[in-house]
Parts: C-alpha cells; structure tokens; sequence
C-alpha cells in the first residue's frame, strides 16, 4: 500500500514540535506493516539545503496562479517530496513565523498552495494522509474535485488549538468551487477554517491519543469544532504517539555526557547539565521542563510554585521558547534564586537530551495535550514525568498512588491541574518519593521498562489505512 503523509514539519528537516517527530517516524512505523509512506513537505530553507541531487517529477505552471515543482529526494531512506515554491517558502524565519515570531501574513495561501499541490499529485497514492491544519485542506480539494473525489484520506489533529482560521477574503483564491463556501465546506464562524474543512472533507480522522478523542468532544478541547467532531462519530480515532528509539534511547545518546542503560548511572548527566546551566551541584532533585513557553503547557502555573519548589529544596532548569512574558519570568526567577533556577531560551535538541539524561524529573503541567512527546522521552530516559492528567499524558503515565506503589507499576506521578494548590502538592510529593532512594528507583526502572515504541501505534495506523481501503 502506497500513502501520501502531508505535512509542514518532517524531523529532522524542520522542526518547531512533536509533529515533526511524529511526522519524521511515521514511515519507518509503517514499512514492517507492508505500508510505503512518502512524505511530502515545503521547500524551506533547510529542507532544500538537505536534498542531495534531487529530481524534479511534476511541475506546475499555475499552482493557485504560481509556478511550482515537486522535488523527490529521501529522508531516512524514505521517500521524500517537496514542494519548491520559493516566493512562498524559500525564507528566513521559522516555518510560520519571521525571524521575529510574528506569524507570515500570507500563511493561508502558502498552506493552501501547498494543500492544492498535494491533491494534484494524491491520485499517485492508495490513501493521503493530512496532518493538522497546515494540510487539512487536502482532503477539501479532493472532495470538490469531481475526478478525485473517490480518494481516501485521514486528516491527523496534533493539536486542536491551531486551527488555520483566515479571513473569508481568502475563500475566492483558493481555487475552490462556490458551493464549498458553506456549513459543511470550508465556512468557519464566517471565515475560511482549514482544519475545519479537513475534518469535514476526509474519510477518517485521527488524534493523537484516545482520551484526547474523547475530551475534543467536549467545549473545553473542541475549541469550536467539538460539534463536528461529534457529528463524525466512528470516523474519529484515538491512535497514541510512539518514540522512534533510534533517536531516543539512553544507551546509545551521543548528546548525553555519559549514556547507560541503568538509572543508578545517570549522575555524569545532571552534573553536565548543572554546569551548563550555572545551577548548584547537589544531589538533590532536579526538575527539568523541556518545553514551547505557553499558556497550554502550564508554564504560569509552574512559575506560580517555583518559589516553593525551591524552599523544598528542589532545583528547576528550563529549555524553552516562546511567551517572551513567560520567558522574561523564569529568567527573574533565576535572578530570585541564583544556582536554584535557571532557564536556556532557544531551541536546543541535543540540550533537550541531555536534560532527559539528568534530570530526576520531568514537568509537564499542560492545560491540555493532545499526546505529549516529553513525558514519553522522560519515561525512556529514566526521568520521572510529572504531568498534568489530561489528554495524552493520562494515557502514558501511571500515577505513584499508593495501590500503584504497592504493585510496583508506577512510572510517574499525575496530578489535577484544576485542584487548588495542585501544582505545589505534587512536587512535594515528588521530593519526598525521591527521598526514598529504592521507591524512586523502582519508579524510574518501570518507566524505562514502558514500551511506547510505535509497534503497537505503526499497527493501528496500518490496520486503519486497510479498513480505509475496504470501505
Ligand atoms: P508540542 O508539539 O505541543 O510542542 P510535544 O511534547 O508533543 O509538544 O513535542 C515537543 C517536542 O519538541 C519534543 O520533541 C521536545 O523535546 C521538543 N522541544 C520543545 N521545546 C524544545 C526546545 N526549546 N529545545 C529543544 N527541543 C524542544
């Protein structure tokens, strides 16, 4: 079976989340499956950079009114297409954003062009694949074009929060037919909604975990769309990220000071991250917080505890980027407490390793999470994650209750963000399991035990595809 995976971040090419991951792995979690992915991204910068000899298969000389090619090259030994476009991509900045943060202007066209591109070339493919808004709109084109309208497609949500709103000012260039404006076609609260119309469009949808599936039936998650989730019923699936262990596994990190396959081995790492960060070198605990500063991720609720979490005793390193208001905290709260607290802004991959290699624990207090990456890294990595019980993180960690204890299944601790004080209660609770050497251990040696691999989600998403195909 032959699939199309669209998307606008493929790791390692382009990065700024965990769809790039999620991107970046999906064709090795599929090829045991008998499954071909090709996946096809925008020409970038980096991505251009990194084709070697690439060969062109299919030009456009009117792709929304522009000139286009597609580029075949490989990523990780997999197929890989890029759209060259480079008015529209060939730029300096982030994928989204100029090299200040602010969001391009022209994002709906850039990502309908790259949508319309995808569609001209799905027929190659037994099944497309959309992930998140940026290429939600394929599944659209498909259906209001009468020679495609028989393909199947999946749009994945990585994140329901971002949704690919534009003004109705876009609708007339974007190629569609007239009756596509509408309810039911690409209309959102009176403007264009890409994610929307994918949702509304493909054949089956997919998030990236079950609770999360469930919870975007609900306002607080649905964001809007929780009504057409609902309308869609059995078309929505709940299929859990994996980790590509090739790239994340302690025993073999060349990004890591000293990489080991026991968690007793771990202290040449938090002592490399202590220097790299200025903090104190003490055997107490060490929080870590790999993270996009935001209101999603929790990061005020964490800023609001770090003073008490510092008066327990416990030291906090940050790597983050994002909220310049969130940023400009933590770094007064490394000036409050000098070698207690620091932060690295920026963008730093193998830092973020490195502080899974050292760190003794992961938070990660998130208002919502589709599936989260970080906590399934931590748990790789022997770094416990603490994280909020919603979405995803519900689904990967098992809470250290007292039952859970006992059993010896524990392999972090969850907590309610909603309860008061929740935030400073749970780190209390993790300092002091810490204090019990062997309970703390066993907890990490659970954790590295955890197999989220994407053997079981490779399976799900190959057994999807052929029911897809059997319809
Ligand atoms: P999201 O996609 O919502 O940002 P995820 O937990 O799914 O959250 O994925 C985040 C990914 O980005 C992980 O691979 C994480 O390690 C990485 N990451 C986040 N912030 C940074 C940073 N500042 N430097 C390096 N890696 C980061």
């Amino acid at each position: 079976m032959r699939v199309l995976s669209v998307a606008s971040e493929a790791f390692p090419l382009v990065k700024t989340g965990g769809l790039a991951d999620v991107v970046g792995a999906l064709p090795g979690a599929l090829a045991p499956h008998r499954v071909e992915i090709s996946t096809m991204i925008p020409g970038y910068p980096s991505v251009l950079k990194a084709l070697t000899k690439p060969e062109i298969v299919h030009r456009w000389t009117d792709l929304l009114g522009m000139k286009a090619r597609l580029l075949a090259g490989k990523i990780d030994g997999h197929a890989l297409l890029v759209l060259d476009q480079p008015e529209l991509f060939a730029r300096s900045g982030g994928p989204y954003t100029d090299a200040g943060g602010k969001d391009w202007d022209d994002n709906g066209i850039r990502f309908a062009t790259f949508a319309r591109a995808a569609s001209d070339v799905a027929s190659d493919y037994d099944i497309v694949h959309a992930h998140d808004w940026q290429a939600a709109l394929v599944p659209a084109y498909l259906r209001y074009s009468e020679d495609k309208r028989a393909q199947k497609s999946i749009v994945t949500i990585h994140n329901m929060a971002f949704q690919g709103r534009f003004d109705r000012a876009l609708f007339p260039r974007l190629g569609l037919p007239q009756h596509a404006w509408g309810v039911d076609g690409v209309e959102y609260y009176g403007g264009v909604g890409f994610l929307k119309a994918g949702l509304a469009a493909a054949t089956a949808i997919t998030t990236v975990s079950p609770t999360y599936a469930r919870e975007i039936r609900l306002p607080e998650f649905g964001m809007g769309l929780e009504g057409l989730i609902a309308v869609r019923g059995g078309a929505v699936h709940g299929i859990l990220n994996g980790i590509d262990r090739a790239i994340w596994s302690p025993d073999t990190d060349t990004a890591l000071a000293a990489p080991y396959t026991k968690p007793a081995r771990r202290t040449a790492n938090k002592r490399a991250i202590e220097s790299v960060f200025g903090l104190a070198h003490d055997d107490g605990p060490l929080f870590i917080v790999i993270s996009r500063l935001s209101w999603q991720k929790g990061m005020d609720l964490l800023l609001a505890a770090t003073d008490a979490l510092v008066g327990m005793g416990g030291r906090l390193a940050v790597l983050g980027s994002g909220d310049t208001a969130l940023e400009g905290a933590f770094q007064a709260a490394q000036v409050r407490h000098p070698g207690r607290v620091a932060i690295r802004t920026g963008y730093d991959e193998p830092l973020s390793h490195l502080l899974q290699g050292g760190g003794d624990a992961i938070l990660i207090p998130s208002r919502f999470e589709p599936c989260g990456l970080t906590q399934l890294y931590g748990l790789a990595y022997g770094c416990v994650p603490i994280v909020a019980r919603t979405g995803g993180l519900a689904d990967t960690v098992i809470d250290a209750n007292t039952a859970a204890l006992a059993a010896g299944v524990a392999t972090g601790l969850q907590f309610d963000l909603a309860a008061p004080g929740a935030m400073i209660d749970v780190v209390a609770r993790a300092i002091d399991l810490y204090a019990r050497t062997p309970t703390w251990r066993k907890i990490q040696q659970q954790g590295m035990k955890a197999n989220f691999s994407w053997d079981a989600s490779g399976a799900r998403y190959a057994a999807l595809y052929r029911q897809l195909l059997e319809q």
